[in-house]
């Protein structure tokens, strides 16, 4: 009799661990197969005729009259190019509007840059600078500037360095960011908005190299 209800036992046990395992599979599967929780990238929206910047995301857009500032860093454009990029605009205009607000002034005093208007800046700066390497320190040839790009911004130059100051602090909030330790006016669209900005490059020479 006791050896009957030990194999009675030893198979319910046996049982019980067929089962649970049966069970761990299936849980390992259910893990697998659950499907991720999907991020929602964020996108601002700015109304320019009321200044108004607000949050929506990728999927939902921008809606009525908003314009996004566009969720990516913006790619150096391959083809030719008349004019300033126009999500760098709205970036800027986003940004300027927000300055004002906290009592700071920025413009824009050289954003698009003809290639030949570059190339004259350039030369200029050879006669300035002596050397073509001294002189794209400061202002690069055409053929590689971001200005005939139209994606580059000078800002407040020559004016002084206070509102461009407070672009390099909150810039990134836009996607805007100072590139050139040596050039305190000098801003790009190198990031998301919201993302954090690289690190300076010493300057424009050095970004090329
Ligand atoms: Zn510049």
């Amino acid at each position: 009799m006791e050896k009957k209800y030990l194999v009675i036992l030893g198979a319910a046990f046996a049982s019980i661990l067929f089962i649970s395992f049966i069970y761990l599979e299936k849980d390992a599967d259910q893990e697998v197969r659950t499907p991720l929780v999907m991020t929602q990238i964020p996108l601002w929206c700015f109304e320019k005729n009321t200044d108004y910047l607000w949050e929506s995301t990728v999927t939902i857009g921008c809606i009525n009259e908003a314009q996004s500032l566009g969720a990516t860093r913006i790619p150096i454009p391959t083809g030719e190019v008349f004019e300033l990029n126009p999500l760098v605009k709205t970036r800027f205009l986003a940004a300027e509007a927000q300055a004002k607000l906290e009592g700071f002034k920025i413009e824009i005093t050289s954003g698009f840059r003809s290639e030949a208007r570059q190339l004259f800046l350039f030369n200029q700066a050879i006669k300035k600078y002596k050397t073509t390497e001294e002189a794209s320190k400061w202002v690069l040839p055409p053929s590689i500037s971001h200005h005939p790009k139209g994606i580059a911004l000078d800002v407040n130059y020559p004016t002084g360095p206070t509102g461009a100051k407070w672009l390099e602090i909150n810039g990134y909030k836009f996607g805007l960011c100072r590139v050139y330790e040596n050039e305190w006016w000098h801003f790009e669209p190198l990031v998301a908005p919201g993302e954090l900005c690289p690190e300076l490059i010493i300057n424009a020479l050095a970004a090329i190299n």
